[in-house]
């Protein structure tokens, strides 16, 4: 193929295909090794000449160009030169090739701000994509046009994944710790209620008192009653623990009724139970013990069912209430040993600690 096989063409042509990538990386490999290879000037006709030649809008001139090409009857520099007179000839053509890399670029910024969308805050991705929009300008260099078009695509591309696996990942772990907060308050929650009564337990007992007791300085008197079921064991070997849970329940209904928002009723443990009574002076606490007794002991009991009578029901109860400077354990023991007392005295009364 010699250079005369060129003619000029004329702008009126129709107009150029839209540019194949892949085509042009690899016609830019080609162009570039063999300029590499003969050692050709860095003279800006050759590059001009080189991107119209990568822009491929016309065959001639890739024709000719393809001639000086190994495969064809080689190049001097000549040759290039009388080649890219006729380029000239031919019409600005040569910005055809840079409108590639511009296409490529309005891809990545779309690409970039849907991606940006689905996550502000990746700072990472951001760092990365400017990196790659960096690399754009690689498009202008010898030699790697069509492996910086595929890098760039590539990173684009896994960098989407990326996101949209990390988004998936984001909301499952939320949900599921939405749910260990659900079930870490219930616990919580749990962890403070007696299961037989609903009363509070004795953890939650504890922290009233101790709470009652840091507030009463500046809240006034406080009492605390202590109860204990009359002969319960009597209950459960001649009825059976069911019913004698049903009794606990009972009573702790009783007990609830009778105390107000400020106080804390709790199981104490077994068929004993306390109440913590804030603002409430030893007589105060006693009238209550003494109310709560008396229902207690005036009450049917009657086994569903069967209809089988239980008999009466009482209860044992020892009242303090709190002195200056006295801790829990002390005040507890004072109430305790108020109780021990009913018991030893007949039991089904209040005895009110001293
Ligand atoms: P006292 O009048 O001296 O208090 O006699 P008591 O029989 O009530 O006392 P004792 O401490 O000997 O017995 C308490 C009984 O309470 C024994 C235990 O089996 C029973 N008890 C403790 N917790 C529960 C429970 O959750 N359910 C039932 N049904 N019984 C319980
Ligand atoms: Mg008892
Ligand atoms: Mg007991």
């Amino acid at each position: 193929m010699t250079m005369e096989r060129m003619q000029p063409r004329t702008q009126t042509d129709a107009p150029a295909a839209p540019v194949d990538l892949a085509a042009t990386g690899e016609r830019a490999r080609r162009a570039l090794a063999e300029a590499e290879r003969r050692g050709l000037p860095p003279d800006p006709r050759v590059f001009e000449l080189f991107y119209a030649y990568l822009g491929g809008e016309d065959p001639r001139l890739c024709a000719a160009v393809d001639a000086l090409l190994p495969e064809g009857g080689g190049a001097n520099l000549d040759a290039v030169e009388r080649l890219h007179e006729t380029h000239l000839a031919l019409g600005g053509q040569a910005e055809r090739f840079l409108d590639v890399g511009r296409e490529v670029e309005l891809e990545l910024a779309l690409l970039s701000e849907s991606l940006a969308r689905r996550s502000a805050a990746n700072d990472a991705f951001h760092y990365d994509l400017t990196r790659a929009r960096d690399g754009m300008s690689i498009l202008a260099r010898p030699g790697t046009v069509r492996q910086t078009i595929r890098d760039l695509i590539d990173l684009t591309t896994r960098y989407a994944q990326q996101v949209e696996g990390h988004d998936a990942e984001l909301a499952a772990a939320r949900a599921q710790i939405s749910d260990l907060q659900d079930e870490l308050q219930d616990l919580r929650e749990r962890s403070y209620i007696d299961h037989l009564t609903g009363l509070a337990n004795r953890r939650r007992f504890d922290a009233a008192l101790e709470l009652a007791i840091h507030e009463a300085p500046e809240r006034g008197p406080l009492s605390l009653v202590i109860c204990d079921l009359d002969h319960f064991k009597r209950i459960n070997d001649g009825f059976g623990h069911a019913v004698g849970d049903s009794v606990l329940k009972q009573f702790a209904r009783l007990l609830r009724q009778n105390v107000q928002g400020k106080d804390t009723a709790a199981r104490f443990g077994g068929e004993e139970f306390a109440l913590v009574l804030p603002r409430t002076e030893r007589l105060g606490a006693r009238h209550v013990a003494e109310r709560i007794r008396q229902e207690l002991a005036a009450r049917a009991f009657v086994i569903t069912g069967t209809r089988k009578r239980l008999g009466s029901v009482t209860a044992s109860l020892g009242v303090a209430e709190w002195r200056r400077g006295e801790g829990a354990a002390a005040l507890i023991a004072r109430a305790d040993a108020a109780l021990y007392r009913a018991k030893n005295s007949g039991r089904n009364r209040v005895i009110v600690s001293d």
